[in-house]
């Protein structure tokens, strides 16, 4: 084992080893989790006092991403950092990386931040993606190729759940979705026929060691994630494996060390396009925690600590529901807990809610992962769940 190897329970200058995170949302929450339960301490800098994670973390640091203060109490507590979301500035991740273990580094952050770059990296590991554009001056606007329109305009950075894209049919759109992005640097994408879409997550150690979960087919309601489902056949085992392959090759060629998704789309003639990664645990990962023997977050704190990889098993089929802030606000303004004894009473059913305080359209509350011994049972359960809470099933 590597020398930097950091033992659950083991004490660190007389305190207990600490792992930190960066970012205090839910996949922190259940980063913390996965990390407690396996005996470390935790830390979280968040600038939000009711951040997810550093609600229920031993230390929270309350400062913004790019506060030295903060930076430097985040490294004096903990022996090894990493992040839960790809919007933390690649620049923290390096000042943290100068005195601690910081897992993914920033350069890797760095290029999943940005979708032009990301999108040649991926091009890079031999892996297609949909036919793109840059666009970041007047000119590359006026040259952009006929054949990518219908498209969709996409803001290079800090786009997250749908956000910062604009549908676009003709160059008159274009340019009116570009004025409205306020001329950010933009891709622009073909728009593809999706048949389905899918998304691999791969835990990759120090020492090079790579481990996959199953490929979770996905599906997407106004651009959010709004259901996963994971048990064989979901899709054919000839793309599965594409899918694994391609996402393993992508973050070996990043010399990636942690948790990574790579997000996948179907076509019609079941040709495998990319769409994106995220540089961390995901939110089509989360059936792991109740359908898997290690969940993404389990991954997250070994690959962190520099544990042994072992080829997570799934031990159940499993569906996953996104729970969000909408299904509080069904009765006007004043927000009403949605029925989950009777959700509860369901076999095989399991809550996550993130410990957020105030619900609202589109904002990820929580989800429900449904298992059970068959993969019809799981679809019957999943269906009864959704109907209680007023969701669509499939
Ligand atoms: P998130 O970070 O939540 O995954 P995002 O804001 O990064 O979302 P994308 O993954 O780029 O957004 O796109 C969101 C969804 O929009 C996709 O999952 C897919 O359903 C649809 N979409 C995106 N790009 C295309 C495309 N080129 N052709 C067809 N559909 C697309
Ligand atoms: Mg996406």
């Amino acid at each position: 084992m590597s020398r930097t190897t950091i033992l659950p329970g083991s004490l660190q200058a007389g305190q207990q080893a600490t792992l930190g995170v960066m970012g205090g949302g839910q996949l922190g929450r259940m980063f913390v989790q996965a990390a407690q339960a396996m005996g470390y301490f935790t830390a979280v800098l968040d600038p939000d006092v009711t951040s997810p994670a550093g609600l229920i973390s031993h230390y929270h640091v309350q400062t913004d991403y790019l506060d030295q203060a903060g930076l430097a109490q985040l490294t004096q507590r903990c022996a090894a950092i990493t992040t839960e979301f790809e919007n933390v500035p690649a620049g923290a991740l390096q000042t943290l990386g100068a005195h601690r273990l910081v897992a993914p580094a920033a350069d890797a952050v760095r290029i999943a931040q940005d979708r032009a770059s990301e999108k040649a990296h991926f091009v890079g590991c031999g892996v297609a993606c949909a036919p793109y554009a840059v666009i970041d001056s007047v000119q590359a606007l006026a040259a952009v190729d006929a054949a990518l329109l219908p498209g969709i305009l996409k803001t290079a950075r800090l786009g997250y759940d749908g956000k910062g894209q604009v549908r676009v049919a003709t160059r008159a759109d274009l340019q009116a979705a570009w004025d409205e992005l306020k001329h950010v640097t933009c891709v622009l994408e073909k728009m593809l026929p999706l048949k389905a879409e899918c998304s691999v997550i791969v835990a990759r150690g120090r020492d090079g060691v790579m481990v996959n979960l199953p490929v979770q087919r996905n599906q997407h309601r106004d651009g959010i994630l709004a259901l996963t489902e994971v048990f064989d056949g979901v899709l054919p085992a000839a793309l599965c494996e594409q899918a694994i392959n391609a996402t393993k090759a992508i973050a070996a060629q990043l010399q990636y060390v942690g948790v990574l998704c790579v997000e996948f789309f179907v076509l019609d003639d079941d040709t495998l396009v990319v769409n994106e990664m995220a540089p961390r645990p995901h939110n089509s990962g989360h059936y792991s925690l109740h359908a898997c023997d290690q969940s993404q977050f389990d991954l997250q704190v070994r690959t962190l600590a520099g544990l042994p990889l072992t080829q997570p098993r799934q031990h159940s089929p499993a569906i996953m529901l996104n729970l969000l802030g909408d299904l509080w606000l069904t009765q006007g303004a004043e927000p009403v807990t949605p029925p989950w004894a009777a959700v509860l009473a369901l076999p095989g059913t399991h809550l996550n809610l993130y410990g957020k305080l105030k619900p609202s359209k589109g904002r990820k509350m929580g989800h429900l992962t449904v298992t059970g011994a068959t993969i019809d049972q799981v679809r019957h359960t999943a269906q009864q769940a959704a109907s209680l809470l007023g969701l669509a099933s499939s």
